[in-house]
Order: C-alpha cells, then sequence, then structure tokens
C-alpha cells in the first residue's frame, strides 16, 4: 500500500470529481493522503477533506508563490494547526523561478513570510512542508537561522542538485520524489534520488500537476503515487513493495501518525 505525501485535493481538477478520485486511490491502493495548503483562504476547504475522510490529513501554510492573498501571522497558522487533522505547516518556502523584472531583494516579503511559518512550526512543534525553487541557497540558510532543525520536515517534489540534498539531510529533513523522477530529461535528479536513504525519502503527486510518466500531461491525482515508487524502486534495486513500505513508514513518523493497520 502507497501514500502521497503531498497533493492539492482541493483544487478544482480534483475536488469536483472527489468521489471517482477516491475510489481509483482505492483501486491503486493508495491508502493515505497528505492535502496540501496553499492560502489561508482555501485552508476551510483543506480541512474538510481532513475531517471527512478518515484516510485524509492536511497541512496550513501560504506558498511563497501566492500574492494577492492574505498574509498569515504566527497566529493565524498556529490557531489553525490546533484543529484536528492538521499535522504539519506549508506548503512555505521561497520561489525564485518566477521573479519576472523583480530582484531579489524585493523578495523579502517571501523570506519574512516564510519565517513566519517556520516560527508558527516551532511554536507548535509540527514539521515543515518546505516548497524551495531557484532558491535553495536562502532557503537553507533561513532554515537555519530561524532553528528549523528543531522542527524537522520534508523538502517536498525536490529538483535540486545532491548537494542540496546533502544539506537538507543534514539540517534534518527528509527529501520526497515525484512524478518529475520519471520525467525522460531527470537524470541528474535520478543521480540525487539513489544517493538519498530510504529511510529518510518520501514520495508524492503534487497532483493534479505533474503527472509521471505513463500519465504524463494528464491531470495527476493521488493513484498515481505508485508510478513515483516504481521508479524509485528501479533506481534503488528494490522491489516496489519496500520502497511502498519504507516510505509509509516515513511519511507515519514524520507526521507523527498512527501507524497503518496491514
Ligand atoms: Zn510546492
Ligand atoms: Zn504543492
Amino acid at each position: 500500500m502507497f501514500v502521497d505525501s503531498h497533493c492539492h485535493l482541493s483544487f478544482p481538477e480534483l475536488h469536483d470529481r472527489i468521489d471517482a478520485i477516491r475510489a481509483e486511490m482505492a483501486d491503486a491502493r493508495v491508502e493515505r493522503a497528505l492535502c496540501i495548503c496553499t492560502t489561508l483562504e482555501e485552508f476551510p476547504r483543506v480541512h474538510a477533506l481532513a475531517t471527512a475522510h478518515d484516510n485524509f490529513w492536511c497541512s496550513v501554510g501560504v506558498h511563497p508563490d501566492n500574492e494577492g492573498v492574505a498574509e498569515p501571522s504566527v497566529d493565524d497558522l498556529v490557531s489553525r494547526s490546533r484543529l484536528p487533522r492538521v499535522v504539519a505547516i506549508g506548503e512555505t518556502g521561497l520561489d525564485y523561478y518566477r521573479l519576472g523584472d523583480r530582484s531579489l531583494e524585493q523578495m523579502e516579503w517571501q523570506r519574512e513570510r516564510f519565517r513566519v511559518h517556520i516560527r508558527a512550526a516551532r511554536a507548535t512543534g509540527l514539521p515543515l512542508v518546505i516548497h524551495t525553487r531557484s532558491a535553495s541557497d536562502d532557503t537553507l540558510a533561513i532554515l537555519g537561522e530561524e532553528g528549523a532543525r528543531q522542527v524537522r520536515g520534508v523538502f517536498h517534489c525536490f529538483t535540486e542538485t545532491r548537494a542540496v540534498a546533502r544539506a537538507a539531510l543534514d539540517l534534518g529533513f527528509d527529501i520526497s520524489f515525484s512524478g518529475i523522477l520519471t520525467f525522460r530529461n531527470a537524470e541528474e535528479l535520478r543521480e540525487v534520488a539513489r544517493e538519498v536513504p530510504l529511510d529518510r525519502c518520501l514520495i508524492e503527486t503534487d497532483s493534479p500537476y505533474l503527472a509521471p510518466a505513463p500519465k504524463r500531461g494528464k491531470v495527476n491525482s493521488p493513484a498515481y503515487v505508485p508510478y513515483v515508487a516504481a521508479k524509485l524502486a528501479e533506481l534503488k534495486g528494490l522491489g516496489i513493495e519496500a520502497v511502498a513500505e519504507a516510505t509509509r513508514a516515513n511519511f507515519e513518523r514524520l507526521f507523527g501518525l498512527p501507524a497503518l493497520a496491514r
């Protein structure tokens, strides 16, 4: 059985057909999923998914790419994180990929938002779900400055170098691989995946985006996470069941969930 450590089931592409998605998950033996929050405005819908279904949990956070949305305070995050079935803070982090004509100095709001999330994680003890793109130096530096080692978390949808993976692992963070692992041009990422110890690996879909091969180009869903597991198993020279079991156990440990009865 498999778990999807990062999906966006509150997005309309998936939310509008949640019963069908759940049936596809069951058919694919995807037993659990973490529903990721990207704005405070979205949080009630994300949280409702986690309270309505006993195999869904959720996070609370504001994605670094989201502008023109409510800016969270530490209290905004902490108060929501105390609700039942909220098990993580995020997704949060830094994304300099869409700078446009802005300078890095002009992205201070993003760094400040990231610090707020780390402080909320420290206040609650919940793990962080980190999104980092074209910004790994600042991401790692701010995690260090804010004492994130004390709460740990995961670098989700990892696409960085082996040096960044090593630094994240050294900070006590796990690494989550998505369907990108199956993309033809991702050989460097596959090298990283070969090196990350299996007991520090998670798997995810980041659905509705990034459907893995052979579903590439379709709307992604948690039901496709076994394709990520299969690729990781191939890279590690293991059976898919061993990878499913390890990533499930890592997921339960990181997010403090009861072990799945088998
Ligand atoms: Zn992300
Ligand atoms: Zn995401």
